[in-house]
Order: C-alpha cells, then sequence, then structure tokens
C-alpha cells in the first residue's frame, strides 16, 4: 500500500556506488522532514523561532522521491529525523511508503529519531511497516528540569512512548546531551535507567549548531570528564563496535549496558564518515560541521525525471569535506549558523 495517489517507483540499483573524493563510500542517509517541533530544547532552539513558509519545505512525494533516489544510488540506512519527524502531517504514509524499499531489500534500515512525546501513538504502526530501531532523545527524568530543558515539555509522555515502543517490539535507543550546569550529575542515573530497562544510551557533547540564547561554554561539558567520572565507579570496556558514525562505545559491567559516547569536540571522527544530510528543503549536506550545501530541491521541480537528481547528488558527495572544525569560544559565532532541527541530528 502507498499512501500517495501514484504508484511509487522504485529506482533501478546504480552499478557505482556513490563515493567522495576521499574513498568514502555514503551508504547512510538522514533526512529530516520538518524543521518544526512541539518542543524548544534550549540548546537546539531559540525560544520565538520562525519556521519555515511551507513552499520551501519538500512535499511528502518529494521527500519520497529523494530518498528513493539516494536508495538507488546504494544508501542502505535511512534515518528520518527533524525538527520532530512525528509532527509532520502525513509522516505515517511517508514511511509506509518507503518501507517498500526495505521489502525490495534495497534498504537495510529505515529508522527514526524522535523526541517521543507522539510515540505512544505511532509506535505500532512503526514497527508494522517493518522498523526495528529507533532514538528517542532524553536528557533528564525530573519532570521539572525536563519542562525546563524543553521550554515546556512533558516528561510523562515521553515515558510513555518508550513504553509504547518497547511493548511494540522496537529497540529503543536514549540519546541525551550532555550539559554541564543542567543533567551532569543525573548522567549515570539516566544510564543505569536506560540499561536497567535494556535499552542502549549514548551521550552526546553539545555542538555549536545555529544561534540560541544561551552561551555554549556555560552549557559544554566534556565527555572525556564524565567518562572519567564513570570510570571511578563503573567497570568500562572499550567495544571495537563502529557505525561508521561519530560514536564510540562501552560496556559498562555493572549496568550489563551498552553506553556510546559523541564527542565531536573532543575526539576526531570524519575519518570513516558514511553519513550525508538532507534538510527537508531539500538541502544537501555533506558534513554537519561544514558549509557545504547542494540543493536538491530546485532540480528536482525542475525535472520530471531523475538524471538530473542523481547527478546533482554525485557532484555535492564528490565535494564532502574531509572533516569538520567545531570549536567553542566563549563568545564566538556559531561554527555553523543553521540549527540542528533545520539539518536534522
Ligand atoms: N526532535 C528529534 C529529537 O529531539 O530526537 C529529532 C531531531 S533533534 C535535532 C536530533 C538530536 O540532535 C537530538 O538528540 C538532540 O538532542 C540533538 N541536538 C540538537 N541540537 C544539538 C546541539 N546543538 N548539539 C548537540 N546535539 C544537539
Ligand atoms: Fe525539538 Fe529535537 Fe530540537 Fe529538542 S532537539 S527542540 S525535540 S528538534
Amino acid at each position: 500500500m502507498t499512501p500517495y495517489d501514484a504508484p511509487l517507483p522504485t529506482p533501478e540499483r546504480s552499478a557505482s556506488p556513490l563515493a567522495d573524493g576521499f574513498g568514502r563510500t555514503v551508504t547512510y542517509l538522514r533526512l529530516s522532514v520538518t524543521d518544526r517541533c512541539d518542543l524548544r530544547c534550549v540548546y537546539c532552539m531559540a525560544e520565538h523561532m520562525t519556521f519555515l513558509p511551507k513552499a520551501e519545505v519538500l512535499s511528502l512525494e518529494e521527500l519520497d522521491r529523494l530518498a528513493s533516489a539516494f536508495i538507488g544510488l546504494g544508501v542502505k540506512k535511512l534515518r528520518i529525523t527533524g525538527g520532530e519527524p512525528l509532527v509532520r502531517k502525513g509522516v505515517m504514509g511517508l514511511l509506509t511508503g518507503l518501507s517498500r524499499h526495505l521489502r525490495s531489500g534495497a534498504l537495510d534500515e529505515l529508522t527514526l529519531t524522535t523526541n517521543g512525546t507522539r510515540l505512544a501513538d505511532f509506535a505500532p504502526e512503526l514497527a508494522a511497516i517493518g522498523m526495528k530501531r529507533i532514538n528517542v532523545s532524553l536528557d533528564t527524568l525530573k519532570p521539572d528540569l525536563f519542562r525546563t530543558l524543553t521550554r515546556g515539555g512533558d516528561v510523562t509522555k515521553v515515558l510513555a512512548g518508550i513504553d509504547a515502543a518497547q511493548a511494540a517490539g522496537l529497540q529503543v535507543k536514549i540519546n541525551a546531551v550532555a550539559l554541564r550546569d543542567d543533567n551532569a550529575g543525573e548522567l549515570h542515573e539516566l544510564v543505569a535507567w536506560a540499561h536497567g530497562r535494556g535499552l542502549d544510551m549514548t551521550l552526546i557533547e553539545t555542538m555549536p549548531l545555529g544561534e540560541i540564547e544561551a552561551d555554549r561554554t556555560d552549557q559544554f561539558l566534556s565527555l572525556e570528564d564524565v567518562r572519567r567520572e564513570f570510570a571511578s565507579f563503573w567497570t568500562l570496556t572499550d567495544l571495537p563496535l563502529s557505525t561508521g558514525g561519530p560514536a564510540r562505545y562501552v560496556q559498562v559491567t555493572e549496568t550489563g549496558g551498552r553506553l556510546g559516547f559523541i564527542t565531536p569536540m573532543t575526539h576526531n571522527f570524519c575519518e570513516g564518515c558514511n553519513r550525508v544530510r538532507v534538510t527537508c528543503t531539500g538541502t544537501l549536506h555533506t558534513c554537519l560541521g561544514q558549509h557545504d550545501a547542494t540543493d536538491l530541491r530546485e532540480v528536482m521541480r525542475a525535472n520530471t525525471d531523475d538524471a538530473a537528481l542523481i547527478a546533482a547528488i554525485r557532484g555535492g558527495i564528490d565535494v564532502k569535506p574531509k572533516g569538520h572544525d567545531f570549536h567553542i569560544a566563549r563568545s564566538a559565532a556559531p561554527a555553523v549558523a543553521r540549527h540542528m532541527s533545520t539539518t536534522g541530528g
């Protein structure tokens, strides 16, 4: 079943893989389906955000066409993100349509990053279309702190969403941003809670993306320090697990769970990078921390067949930068002006 009027095409598989100028093969696409969100996390958004006009945002059909073109070029893993993907009207239809690539074998994994507020409603359908794993962002279990960090959110909804996802058979990974003055003292409890429920957990350092009201030097907490603290009461064993992404994993003996550290500020993870991002406006960014951008929306809108789109994707990936150059300096402008909610985390 497809959600659209016309049956959706499955592009032919391209013989030559998507490779960049440094010989890295791109097999992972993170696609943002909206810049909107029902929360306003302090490190992610300004309190009063101006969201994009509808005409600039790709339609559901355009999102499907774009993702399918990438899959035809060898992308095996597709992560839908935002903004908050589950606030996009019609998102379930989009996901249902995209799940045909799982059934055809073209795609190994279709997954989602969500804040979890609407997960209780969506979890059964997500599992039904073949989704196996999802990431849920949760920085604290404390209702008051959650309300402050998200500027008004209700943590009980997220917890109900996680319950529903587990009940539906989805594997859930919890992502938490480490914030020096807010959740630093609670991180070990959050890890123990996640592991106690059989969930993997990943900690993330704040990245300087987009203007927010706060000073990021006040929020930045080095995960090397967190790891050192954890190692004073837990046994951490490095795991060789590599996802081609920025996380480094350890096994925590005492909790019996797996813990990832994403440390863009203190560890360079670019050598094995296999991923690119496309914003909800159809802009291809091949590096989270650089300014490179290829507009795929206009190419799509100007051409009904996909030849020009495929050429534009290949052209954009060909110039994928070697790596990023983040630094957080007091009063410095963000490394990249676009917010994570625009790029898609
Ligand atoms: N709304 C969804 C969510 O929160 O999971 C998906 C989009 S959100 C932009 C994806 C991830 O980016 C979240 O885990 C969030 O914590 C993280 N994030 C947002 N802004 C960030 C920043 N400046 N530095 C590090 N992580 C950030
Ligand atoms: Fe929304 Fe996710 Fe950004 Fe929080 S991190 S404001 S939930 S997009």
